[in-house]
């Protein structure tokens, strides 16, 4: 079940989730599969899986399960102390 907020703010104004690098991606769709919280789709061509980011808000903030996944390394995530801050910020303005 997606996150609606977080520590009472919302969660769509936490930019955290996964970036693909399509120029390491080599389409195996292990992020895809991995990930049960429809922050991926996959699209097929040319008998490959190739992963696109479609829900990032789904993305539980601070995981990085997927990254691990990724044999190819093309999954990034934002930074952990300037999201932490970010976060701290946005508890402020509650
Ligand atoms: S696991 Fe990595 S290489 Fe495989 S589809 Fe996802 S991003 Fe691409
Ligand atoms: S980091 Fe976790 S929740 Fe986010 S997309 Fe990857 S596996 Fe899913």
């Amino acid at each position: 079940m997606p996150q609606e907020t977080y520590h009472g703010g919302p969660r769509s104004k936490i930019p955290w989730g996964p970036t693909i690098n399509y120029e390491n991606c080599t389409s195996c769709g292990k992020c895809a599969d991995y990930c049960t919280l429809g922050v991926y789709e996959t699209e097929e061509k040319d008998g490959k899986k190739r992963s696109l980011v479609k829900k990032p808000d789904n993305c539980v903030v601070f995981c990085r399960g997927c990254e691990e996944q990724c044999s190819a390394g093309a999954i990034t995530f934002p930074s952990k102390k300037e999201t932490r801050e970010l976060i701290r910020k946005l508890q402020k303005t509650l």
